[in-house]
């Protein structure tokens, strides 16, 4: 993981969501909250040990979206929480 200080992550690393900047160079964009999960960079997912805690008890939930405005958004272009779940890069799975 060599080029990891360089990356900017738009996907959420809990729900594979993709349109905000989460990381940027290694750091949280501490004012990023994914609209879809909730999580918030490094609250949630700093351990691939935590956010896999957390996004089995999101999914345990039913997989709530954060943002009703989002969710209505999304669910109207047919979301697909598996499909999405696709995004999620490799070493956070
Ligand atoms: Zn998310």
């Amino acid at each position: 993981m060599a080029d990891a200080e360089d990356t900017t992550e738009t996907v959420c690393r809990v729900c594979g969501f993709e349109g905000e900047v989460f990381w940027e160079g290694g750091w949280p964009n501490e004012a990023a909250i994914c609209p879809c999960c909730g999580n918030e960079p490094d609250v949630g997912d700093a351990s691939v040990t935590g956010l896999r805690s957390y996004r089995g008890y999101w999914v345990g939930r039913g997989a709530p979206w954060n943002s009703s405005l989002e969710e209505r958004k999304h669910r109207r272009e047919g979301w697909d929480l598996l499909k999405q779940m696709e995004n999620i890069p490799p070493q956070w799975r």
